[in-house]
């Protein structure tokens, strides 16, 4: 269970949702129940590198949507707009 501690503060860290936003110049994008850690003591938060990636190509697809702001769901986000 040592995966599951938080090194930040010693708190426990549980299977949990998050939002990820990236602002750039145009506009930002926002990805909704995007799958992280929580740490339930001081709300830091890990991603995994496989999810990591998988915002990293859902933020360049939203991008090209030049919209001021787009909000995009994990799970399904070529078809959010
Ligand atoms: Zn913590």
């Amino acid at each position: 269970m040592k995966g599951n501690i938080c090194p930040i503060c010693g708190g426990m860290k549980v299977a949990s949702t998050t939002s990820f936003t990236v602002d750039y110049n145009t506009g930002v994008v926002v990805i909704r129940n995007v799958p992280a850690k929580v740490c339930t003591q001081c709300g830091e938060e890990w991603i995994s590198d496989r999810t990591a990636a998988k915002l990293e190509k859902i933020v360049s697809v939203s991008k090209k949507q030049r919209q001021e702001i787009f909000v995009a769901r994990f799970n399904n986000y070529s078809l959010a707009s």
